[in-house]
């Protein structure tokens, strides 16, 4: 058993660890830059060490700084939480050369599903259905231009190194296939330092629906269903739920088996989520994301598990504490992301909390970092909060989200809060009936007049 894990995140997942850890019996180490001494998660861990200067370069992604940390506190394991340093197979592999356990799947499976097309390949040799499109990168114009001929438009071309929603453009026709092919290839060059491309054919109507998987690394492996996570704004998700509201039983025991083969056939360890495109009733593997996701505690909530002391479980070799048998869906749940930005462009706005009072009440639950009188660093990522909800079924579910998010108070800073007030009142939000384009659409409508 560890005795003291070190977080090396911040914000409301670096909060998620250090709970999980304390139910445990664990002892944990944050760590921080400059920027962030005062945060939550620095308070609430049992000991915590700087790490460096307020640009992630320099602190939550100093890989040689957060070694030393776990060094000097005695932390046997690192857990990454999402973003910075989570898929970075290179930084496990180092934690491993150092005698440290890393909370998470293995350098090798990070790797394999960090590179999209050799993702792609694995995925489809294990059974997994793919979006149709380029077999491996496309070297240049040409290409890429033969290959739509065959496939049809409209096509997507993205970046091999892609995540976040960057790197991806789409051509409706032949005439747009050039410009598209070298803006993604220069965006995914500035923002990954590879500029890979391949194409897909773009799915018109389709939803985004992600099975979580979760295995023990010794060749046992589990699903716990699936997430609809359609409502983006440029390709980022702004409002996710469990169970997808236009799956049905046998869809999710299909999909979610072929999920789980996969993975127990590949001897994955940890959480990870396989996402797809479904679109009439078929489903198109997009990528494999090997870690915990922002929108993990939608699944938590209607399984009653706790992913993150899974996580922990499994990286200490012990087996998982269910089988697929025990995993039955209670209810509905929904999250949102609430994010430090202006509305309608969603301009990050950082700044002081003046005051802060979280929802609370059965079925409520607030992860965040935030507290009366915290001044949100401009460094980091907008997401200051997650409202998650769960009731019995959907409409209970959307009539507790309105009445927290009513209870909710973040004064101070501009938040997205007045988004999530607006949607529920929409009947495609109320009947489930959306897809990845709804929100780009009805945010021109409503928000631009
Ligand atoms: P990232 O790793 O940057 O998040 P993904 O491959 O997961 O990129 O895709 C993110 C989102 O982009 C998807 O949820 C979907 O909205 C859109 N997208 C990706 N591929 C396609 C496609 N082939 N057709 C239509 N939309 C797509």
């Amino acid at each position: 058993m560890f005795d003291k894990i070190l977080v090396a995140n911040r914000g409301e997942i670096a909060l998620r660890v250090i709970r999980a850890a304390r139910e445990m019996g664990i002892a944990s180490v944050a760590v921080h830059s400059t920027a962030d001494a005062d945060a939550m998660h620095v308070r609430m861990a049992d000991e915590s060490v700087c790490i460096g200067p307020p640009p992630s370069s320099e602190s939550y992604l100093s890989i040689p700084s957060i070694i030393a940390a776990c060094e000097v506190t005695g932390a046997q394991a690192i857990h990454p939480g999402y973003g910075f340093l989570s898929e970075n197979a290179n930084f496990v592999q180092i934690v491993e050369d150092h005698g440290l356990t890393f909370i998470g799947p293995s350098a090798e499976h990070i790797r394999i599903m960090g590179d999209k097309i050799t993702a792609k390949d694995t995925m489809k040799a294990l059974g997994v259905p793919c979006v149709p499109g380029s077999e491996g990168g496309i070297a240049d114009v040409a290409a890429a231009k033969a290959l739509c001929a065959e496939i049809g438009f409209p096509v997507i071309v993205k970046a091999t190194a892609g995540g976040g929603g960057r790197g991806m453009k789409v051509a409706q026709s032949a005439a747009e296939l050039e410009r598209a092919f070298l803006t993604a290839r220069s965006e995914a060059k500035a923002a990954f330092g590879n500029d890979e491309v391949y194409i897909e054919k773009y799915l018109t109507t389709p939803r985004h629906i992600e099975i979580q998987v979760f295995g023990d690394g010794k060749g046992r492996a589990v699903h716990l269903g699936e997430r609809d996570c359609s409502l983006q704004r440029r390709h980022q998700k702004v409002l996710e739920e469990a169970p997808g509201p236009c799956i049905t039983e046998e869809e999710r025991a299909r999909i979610g088996k072929i999920c789980a083969d996969a993975c127990a056939n590949i001897n994955y360890r940890g959480a990870g989520t396989i996402e797809f495109l479904y679109e009439n009733g078929a489903f198109f593997f997009i990528e494999m994301n090997t870690r915990l996701q922002v929108e993990h505690p939608v699944t938590e909530a209607i399984f009653g598990v706790d992913l993150v002391q899974e996580q922990i479980r499994v990286a200490e070799g012990l087996p998982m504490s269910f089988t697929q048998e025990d995993l039955r869906i209670n209810g509905h749940a929904i999250e949102v992301r609430i994010n430090a930005e202006k509305l309608p462009d969603f301009a990050p706005r950082p700044g002081r909390i003046t005051q802060f009072h979280a929802p609370g009440g059965l079925g409520v639950r607030m992860d965040s970092a935030l507290y009366d009188g915290y001044k949100i660093p401009p460094y980091y990522d907008s997401l200051i909060a997650k409202l998650i909800v769960h009731g019995v079924d959907r409409p209970a579910a959307l009539n507790r989200l309105a009445r927290a998010l009513g209870e909710l108070i973040v004064d101070g800073v501009d938040t997205t809060v007045p988004l999530f007030h607006a949607l529920l009142q929409e009947e495609d939000i109320q009947r489930g009936t959306y897809n990845i384009h709804w929100l780009e659409r009805w945010l021109e409508t409503n928000l631009r007049a």
